[in-house]
């Protein structure tokens, strides 16, 4: 066994073997996979390995692509093929029309990646599974690519191709401790010795959580048990001549594969169970907990229906496995927060379908510190303090419960909420507010107009438009109070605070105090890594003298991981989170000033505290730090306030505001307002396949400003000209808005994809941002979105329709 090495990946099923693989593929010969016992002798080994192209955004169906294409490499490698069926098919089933228009949204979205899924009929549904009933079904979604493959013969597939590389596995040697030193690097201790390695990836399976208790974190993911169980033969599948489609049932909560000439059928059961939460047994290897086929009977029922076929045969095996979830259903591959030279590649519960592609992005990221997809959608920093193996296992039953049945736009699922609140939830809730999640934060999304409303979930505009079109017209006519709550704010203190933020900033940090400014942080390939505000406070009886650095709330781990990664040692620069001590009050509307001056003493003229300024005072008797600073396009002020005094707060604003009726807004008529301004959202709009030139944002960038984190690649980038530019576009239908993914399209052919899509109510446009090709970039030029299997005509239009020359935020 090595003594060091570079990377040692913990765990061989296939997370670990897939991250081994493509760490050599990236160019990493020097590399060790560490395995406690036989190589897949977690859950791997028992997997119904199904492998689908369907995915939720595009990360997901690029990197479930990547998979499908390599498995087909390995399957056709004449030295050592492996079983891989390939393009069976597979059919998504769906018995309403809402689900429906979801698969033609995912339709879209994943034409953009080059993969091409089919909407059918029930007929067609039918006709391609011969074994199926049209009962109660209305179509659904098909995958020509779906298949399945042999766990096993994979994992070993890829072990191989990495040992022909130079990496080494070494079985039957279980991790028992792991140490980090001062420089970052790690000491993994086996039974068998110590492997100094400068990086460690954590891929055990449902053994993360001891793993992770060896370097001190306990990772948001838990185990559900989960069965499945295969038939004798059934004549009619022996005798079709082709091999079965797979089935997935959003209806009945299973699915279904051919096995040999008879059928594999598996169950998300309403009665579900967690698995190994207080310790799991260390003998538990190549194992599977006891059947328990009497839990299944309501989902048997529904398989019984749609295939009669199933109760004539017999069931000759049941497999009844730990499966990982976490909190949002996708794995969590990518930087561990808050460590050093530490990645994951942990709560896969599709792992044999997604491995191939997870390994290769997480390898991607840990070569060249990010990979060709935007991965936010895994990156394990997206969940912050709330996110504890208690609420990831009442989010998992949840998300077990609804496996097949994907999200609506705007909908949250009640488990585990409320995770995270402000003093003011309650009073917010009494007020009649409907809440949306940001970060496990309750925020309000609008106030309802009766407490029984309920919008119908869906793709189209719902019940809610007027109610966010009145919230909107009485921000832009009069003055509106919201509370944005889990904002990210880092306190940076320290003398060297400004020649910290130069350089990780890619544009002029403004130094003054009692100002604020706007700008954007870059990777090391230029692209967008964050966008925040910088506001310079003095020295005051409240600290120092600081910059508050603010940015979005799912933000808090990912970019407090990012500047501490960039702290010099020599550097007197000290970050302190205040994220969850602090919250916004923000008031906006043409009222805005004359609300503000009726609660908190000084001087709020334009003169004397003009937009971008910062300042600290008393709301009433809180304590409060004002910004004005805008959102939504009008006159606004953002109120920092301690959670302590929120309340305090926000019952002076109240009564300042009684004399002008102000009333409560919500996030969707912010959302609305933003996307008239031009304003740009982290992770929907700024994401790291972009750089700031092609996201429209040249005027943040300062390269003749001397060297910052991204400069040199960004250079490069700018001489070669942009791969697409975000444009904003005016949308030809009030049926609905786009939705983030969907295609842009020109004579049949995707050109670019949709990124934001809203209503503008204060200019009646409806409105959607994409990055399209650089040809088709230029304003008015027409465009079909495909929205929901509709083309739809859109025209590209100047950025920031509503106050184009930003008068009335800095009236
Ligand atoms: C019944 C069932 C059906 C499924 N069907 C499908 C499907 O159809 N399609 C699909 O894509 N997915 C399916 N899955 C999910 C899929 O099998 C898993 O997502 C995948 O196998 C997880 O792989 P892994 O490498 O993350 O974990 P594991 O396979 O559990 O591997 C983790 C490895 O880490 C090792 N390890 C743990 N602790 C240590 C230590 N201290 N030191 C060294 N090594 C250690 C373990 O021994 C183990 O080999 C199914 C799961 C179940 C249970």
């Amino acid at each position: 066994m090595k003594s060091r090495t570079k990377v040692v990946v913990i765990g061989g099923g296939i997370a670990g073997c897939s991250t081994l693989y493509h760490l050599t593929q990236e160019g990493w010969s020097d590399v060790v996979l560490v395995e406690r016992n036989e190589l897949t002798s977690g859950t791997t080994w028992h997997s119904a390995a199904q492998v689908t192209n369907f995915g939720m955004n595009q990360t997901m169906v690029g990197l479930k692509s990547h998979s499908i294409r390599l498995y087909k490499e390995l399957a056709d490698d004449p030295d050592y093929p492996i079983n891989y069926h390939h393009a069976d098919g597979g059919i998504r089933l769906a018995n309403t029309e809402a689900q429906m228009q979801g698969y033609r949204h995912f339709t879209s979205m994943a034409r953009g990646m080059d993969v091409h899924f089919e909407v059918i009929d029930a007929e067609e549904c039918a006709r391609r599974h011969p074994l199926i009933s049209t009962d109660n079904l209305v179509g659904g979604l098909w995958d020509p690519l779906d298949g399945d493959i042999d766990p096993a013969q994979l994992c070993q597939a890829l072990a191989r191709r990495a040992r022909k590389a130079g990496a080494e596995v070494y079985r039957n040697t279980p991790v028992t401790g792991l140490v980090q030193h001062s420089d970052d690097t790690w000491t993994v201790q086996t039974e068998h010795g110590d492997i100094d390695c400068d990086i460690v990836v954590n891929a055990c399976g449902y053994r993360v959580n001891e793993v992770g208790a060896m370097m001190g974190v306990q990772h948001p993911v838990a185990s559900m048990e989960h069965q499945y169980f295969l038939t004798e033969e059934i004549a009619a599948i022996r005798d079709a001549g082709h091999r079965m489609p797979l089935l997935r049932c959003p209806i009945s909560d299973y699915y279904c594969r051919q096995e040999k000439n008879g059928l594999l059928v598996g169950f998300y059961e309403q009665d579900c169970k967690t698995w190994g939460m207080d310790g799991i047994d260390p003998n538990f290897v190549n194992a599977l907990c006891p059947d328990d086929l009497d839990r299944v009977t309501d989902v048997l029922e529904g398989a019984f229906a749609r295939m009669p076929a199933l109760m004539e045969v017999g069931i000759h095996t049941v497999v009844n496995g730990p499966i990982t979830y976490t909190i949002d259903g996708a794995p969590l591959v990518g930087p561990i927060p808050g460590k050093r030279n530490a990645f994951c590649i942990i709560g896969l519960r599709a792992g044999l379908g997604e491995g191939g592609g997870h390994g290769w992005l997480l390898a991607q990221q840990i070569v060249h510190g990010e990979a060709c997809y935007d991965t936010w959608c895994l990156d394990p920093r997206r969940f912050t303090g709330h996110a504890n193996v208690e609420l990831t296992a009442l989010k998992a039953i949840e998300d077990y419960q609804n496996e097949f049945r994907f999200h609506f736009p705007h909908e949250h699922r009640p488990a585990g909420r409320p995770a995270k609140t402000t003093p003011l939830t309650p009073v917010l809730a009494a007020e009649g507010a409907e809440f949306t999640v940001v970060n496990g934060w309750e925020r309000v999304d609008y106030i309802k107009p009766h407490p029984e409303f309920e919008p119908t979930l869906g793709f189209d505009f719902d019940e809610s438009f007027d109610i966010v079109a009145s919230e909107v017209q009485n921000v832009q006519t009069n003055v509106g109070l919201a509370e944005v709550n889990g904002f990210n704010r880092i306190e940076i203190t320290g003398s060297d605070r400004h020649a910290f933020l130069d350089r990780v900033f890619c544009g002029t940090v403004t130094k003054r105090e009692g100002r604020v400014g706007l700008g954007y942080l870059l990777n090391h390939h230029g692209m967008i890594k964050a966008e925040a505000t910088v506001a310079n406070l003095p020295a005051s009886d409240r600290g120092p003298a600081r910059v508050w650095y603010g940015s979005a709330a799912a933000s808090e781990y990912h970019d407090m991981d990012w500047l501490d990664q960039h702290l010099r040692a020599d550097e007197d620069v000290c970050l302190r989170s205040l994220t969850n001590d602090q919250t916004i009050l923000v008031l906006a509307g043409p009222n805005a000033r004359a609300v503000l001056a009726g609660c908190a003493r000084g001087d709020w003229s334009a003169d004397a505290f003009p937009w971008l300024s910062v300042r600290e005072c008393f709301v009433g008797i809180a304590p409060a730090t004002v910004m004005n600073l805008s959102f939504s396009g009008e006159l606004a002020y953002e109120i920092h306030v301690p959670n302590s005094s929120l309340y305090a707060a926000y019952l002076a604003l109240r009564q300042a505001g009684c004399v002008f009726d102000m009333r409560l807004f919500g996030a969707r008529a912010v959302e609305s307002m933003r996307m008239e301004k031009g304003f740009l959202h982290w992770k929907a709009d700024l994401i790291t396949e972009f750089d700031p030139y092609e996201t429209g944002l040249a005027r943040f960038v300062k390269p003749q400003k001397g060297d910052f984190i991204g400069r040199e690649a960004l250079v490069e980038r700018r001489e070669k000209g942009p791969s697409k530019c975000l444009v904003t576009l005016s949308v030809q239908t009030d049926q609905a808005p786009a939705h983030g993914g969907a295609s842009v399209m020109q004579e049949g052919r995707v050109v670019g994809t949709v990124t934001s899509g809203e209503w503008g109510h204060r200019t009646g446009l409806n409105l959607a941002y994409a990055f399209v090709e650089p040809d088709c970039a230029d304003i008015g030029t027409k465009h079909e979105i495909d929205m929901c299997g509709t083309r739809v005509e859109a025209m590209i239009i100047a950025p920031s329709p509503y106050d184009s020359q930003f008068e009335r935020m800095q009236s």
